[in-house]
């Protein structure tokens, strides 16, 4: 079969005025870090893209230390409409920095142009646009009246949408009066630090949001200081049981939000053309780095062939390449670590005995590319049905009767997402109702919104981020009514700085 020839489209990186140095983005300010210094570069070439500074012991600690005092003294005693004011002034900053930031984003990930411009980064602007609206509403939170911030909060983010996982962790902790220390992961820091940017053209004051990049000592070290309040991880599950048993025992609040083995259940009577691009959107989206992937897909056995062959044929469609380049459905792997563990994990799908297929894609000679692949033959104790791969490699197992797909689904540690492909309203329901994940998505698949709670059951881990409940994580029951904090001594000033300059001499009554 002959395709159509796409002539390249990429998206340029003119756009971008990058520093080829990046430092601590602490107080306000950026500072060298008295880390070794390391590189982030391009999974897609392996070009070296920023020097990056490494926030060691001292680093982490005058970070929390400002994080500290701007909670005292500014952020915790303002408003919270001017908080409101202060995360709308965000979001559209990100709108009208979209088009570099998706640059950015793609560059330094390796994930599609067309991905990132047109989900990562529209849905960072909503999320803070999202939880704006809040920050001024959290007495209709579900906590009662004046629900109060925890203080420091310590976030540590994945690689996966770097600036996504960052939107998902500092709008709602913002919104609710806690101040924020982030650490973006080693291989992705570049969005963080524009968006540091960002906060300065924002006029945020300083301290509010720190973010000190590094590697997993970084990471171990900021979440075990000891005046943080809060840690909200997103990451491997075997890091979040390490970070659980780190502040069991502590005064620290925790949400984890960890890793997953997503259910893609297809029945017979599912419009079939439909159910293919969403399996795919479901495993090969941002290439199956998705902690809510839909990894396994469960088909009942009487349309399993045939939705095979479409499957494959659809996949022989997909252009992998350049993922500044408009065209692309699938990037680079994020690194060579992640690409060895998807290589690992498929050879040993090979080894016991499952039959293995892969889209005949030409790899780019530099970086780090992993084909579309699919197992078939599959059976629930392979490991490629119980391990997460996060590479876009899709395990195929089967069922006959709607009982089967419900005990497949479950069979798995993990309990982050599902996805059900029926034309039965209420088989949907039905089955929605019996699946142990937190999200199932009905006849469609990856699908976000702000207003959305996600999260998961056992191993994908615990607390939920958007949504009324995303506050929940960041925000306790309030003082009792005689030490109420009124929030009328602070005047909600057209002008958020004023605002500050006359919360600083406010004196706050909790
Ligand atoms: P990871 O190795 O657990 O790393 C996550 C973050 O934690 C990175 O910033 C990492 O730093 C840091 N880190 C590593 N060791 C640490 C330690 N001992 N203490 C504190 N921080 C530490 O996970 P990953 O491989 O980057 O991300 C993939 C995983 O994230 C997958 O399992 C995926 O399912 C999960 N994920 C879950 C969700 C969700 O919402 N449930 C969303 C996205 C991803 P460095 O990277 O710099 O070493
Ligand atoms: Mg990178």
């Amino acid at each position: 079969m002959t395709f159509l020839e796409y002539a390249p489209a990429p998206e340029s990186k003119a756009i971008l005025k990058l520093k080829p140095e990046y430092g601590l983005f602490i107080d306000g300010k950026f500072i060298s870090g008295h880390g070794k210094p390391f590189q982030t570069i391009s999974p897609s070439t392996e070009d070296p893209i920023a020097t990056i500074s490494c926030a060691n012991e001292q680093d982490v600690d005058v970070a929390v230390s400002a994080a500290r005092r701007s909670y005292e003294h500014i952020w915790s005693r303002l408003n919270g409409a001017v908080r409101g004011k202060y995360l709308f002034r965000i979001a559209r900053l990100i709108q009208e920095r979209s088009r570099e930031l998706a640059v950015a984003e793609s560059w330094d990930n390796g994930k599609p142009i067309k991905e990132s411009r047109d989900v990562d980064i529209p849905l960072v602007a909503a999320w803070f646009f999202y939880y704006a609206g809040w920050a001024d509403k959290l007495d209709y939170a579900g906590l009662g009246a004046d629900p109060q911030p925890f203080g420091v909060a310590a976030q540590v983010i994945p690689w996966n949408f770097p600036l996504l996982m960052l939107a998902w962790k500092i709008a709602p902790a913002l919104a609710a009066g806690n101040t924020v220390v982030l650490k973006p992961a080693e291989t992705t820091p570049l969005t963080a630090l524009l968006f540091a940017e960002i906060l300065e053209q924002a006029d945020m004051p300083p301290g509010v949001v720190n973010i000190i990049t590094g590697a997993g000592e970084t990471g171990r070290l900021l979440v075990n200081h000891p005046d943080v309040n809060k840690v909200a991880f997103t990451g491997s599950t075997a890091v979040g049981r390490e970070i659980a048993r780190a502040v069991s025992g502590t005064h620290k609040k925790l949400t984890l939000e960890l890793g997953g083995k997503g259910a893609n259940i297809v029945f017979e009577d599912a419009p079939i053309d439909q159910a293919v691009e969403g399996i795919v959107n479901g495993i090969f989206f941002n290439q199956g780095h998705v902690c809510c992937a839909g990894s396994r897909l469960i088909v009942q056995e009487s349309i399993h062939d045939d939705l095979i062959e479409r499957l494959k044929s659809r996949l022989s469609t997909l252009r992998l390449g350049d993922p500044l380049d408009k065209n692309t459905d699938i990037g680079a792997i994020n690194s060579p670590a992640q690409l060895e563990r998807i290589k690992a994990l498929s050879s040993a799908g090979e080894v016991e005995g499952a039959t293995r297929w892969s889209a005949d894609c030409v790899m780019p000679a530099k970086g780090f590319w992993f084909p579309p692949t699919i197992f078939t033959n599959v059976s629930t104790s392979h490991s490629v049905a119980r391990d997460e791969i996060f590479g876009p490699v899709l395990s195929v197992l089967t069922f006959r009767t709607p009982a089967e797909a419900i005990a497949k689904a479950n069979n798995t540690p993990y309990g982050l997402s599902a996805g059900i492909w029926t034309d039965k309203g209420s088989r949907i329901l039905a089955v929605a109702d019996e699946l142990r994940a937190g999200v199932v998505w009905a006849n469609t698949f990856n699908r976000f919104d702000p207003s959305s709670p996600f999260g998961g059951y056992k191993e994908s881990g615990y607390g939920r981020e958007g949504g009324r409940h995303g506050l929940l994580a960041y925000l306790k029951s309030g003082a009792p009514a005689t030490f109420k904090r009124s929030e009328k001594q602070v005047p909600t000033s057209a002008s958020p700085v004023k605002a500050i300059r006359r919360s600083r001499m406010t004196k706050r009554v909790v």
